[in-house]
C-alpha cells in the first residue's frame, strides 16, 4: 500500500490521491492532516482528488553526467492543492499550464514506488486552461 495513493481498480484506470478536507472550514490538504492549519479544527475527512491537474512549474535535472535527464514538477489539482512529484514520459514538449495526469511509478525492481505525473494524452487539442 502506497501512502496517499489510490491505485486504479483496473489496468489503465485512473490513479487518484487521498488527502483530507477540514470538516469545519473546508480547507484541503495533501498529505492528509489530522489538524487543520487554517482553523485548528480536528475534523479531517478523507478527500480524494485527481487524476488530472495543471502543471504549475517544473524543472529538468541533467546531473550527474551519464544519467538521462529527469523532470520534476508541481501540479495543481482542482485549484485547491499543489502536489510535487516526478514527471514521466516525453517531457520535452510540456509547458506551464500543461494538463497532467497521475500515474503509478515503479522502482528499479519494478515494485510500486508511488505516484508520478505524465502529460495527458489529449493535451494540445484544446490548449491550456
Ligand atoms: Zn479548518
Amino acid at each position: 500500500m502506497l501512502d496517499g495513493v489510490i491505485p486504479p481498480a483496473e489496468d489503465g484506470g485512473p490513479v487518484r490521491l487521498l488527502g483530507s478536507r477540514c470538516g469545519c472550514c473546508g480547507e484541503v490538504f495533501f498529505p492528509a492532516r489530522a489538524i487543520c492549519t487554517n482553523c485548528s479544527a480536528q475534523r479531517g475527512e478523507p478527500w480524494e482528488f485527481g487524476p488530472e491537474g495543471v502543471l504549475y512549474t517544473y524543472t529538468v535535472v541533467r546531473e550527474p553526467p551519464g544519467l538521462p535527464p529527469r523532470a520534476f514538477g508541481q501540479v495543481d489539482f482542482e485549484g485547491k492543492v499543489r502536489v510535487q512529484g516526478r514527471i514521466l514520459g516525453d517531457f520535452a514538449s510540456i509547458r506551464i499550464g500543461t494538463r497532467m495526469k497521475l500515474v503509478l511509478r515503479s522502482n528499479a525492481d519494478g515494485l510500486p514506488a508511488g505516484f508520478a505525473f505524465r502529460p495527458s494524452e489529449n493535451e494540445g487539442a484544446s490548449g491550456v486552461g
